[in-house]
């Protein structure tokens, strides 16, 4: 089945396509305008292979950072679990949180507020998971470079593919949650 531009219905992208450490999903682009996805992943990997070192040295559209603080920055997942998926990573190189600073800690806390309230200014969600994986064997993609994940959670957004199929339906791209994100994010 085709849209009226020619493109197909439902293509499926591997994680493993993308730029950055995969997890187990696939993941269907409902929008089905997946070219900025795909210019993304043919960007050239960080030499230093961590994606979370690489993003404050690219332009904000290119990785997907929401806004930058002092000592830590937000960004959107590449691979979300939902619309708005965030991570707030030190821009320190540091595995742990509590190798973190205490002014690290307190702006990962500040920034994860902050995104808090923009998500349900923009995004209108019911609640979130938030939280660490610290290691890999506790399930961090990239368990070298620390993130908090803030996930938003509506009432209704869990679906039966995840279950049958490995491959979370995400019904935005991921340049326009971004944007949105970004012009909402409180001025200090
Ligand atoms: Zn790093």
């Amino acid at each position: 089945m085709r849209d009226y531009d020619g493109t197909e219905f439902g293509d499926v992208e591997d994680a493993a396509a993308f730029a950055a450490a995969p997890d187990a999903f696939q993941r269907l682009w409902t929008p089905y305008r997946i070219a900025y996805i795909k210019a993304n992943s043919e960007q050239e990997p960080a030499s230093d292979d961590c994606p979370f070192c690489a993003a404050p040295a690219m332009e904000d559209e290119q990785s997907l950072i929401v806004h930058r603080g002092v000592h830590a920055y937000v960004l959107l997942n590449l691979f979300p679990y939902n619309s708005g998926h965030l991570l707030v990573c030190p821009y320190r190189h540091v595995a742990t949180y509590d190798e973190a600073t205490p002014e690290e800690v307190a702006e990962i806390g500040s920034l994860t507020q902050v995104a808090m309230r923009v998500l349900t200014e923009t995004a209108q969600c019911h609640g979130f998971n938030i939280g660490m994986n610290q290691g890999r064997i506790a399930g961090a993609g990239v368990a070298e470079h620390l993130h908090q994940h803030i996930v938003p959670r509506w009432a209704l957004d869990s679906n039966f593919v995840p279950i049958i199929a490995g491959t979370k339906a995400v019904p935005r791209l991921l340049g326009e949650v971004r944007e949105e994100l970004a012009n909402a994010w409180p001025t200090p």
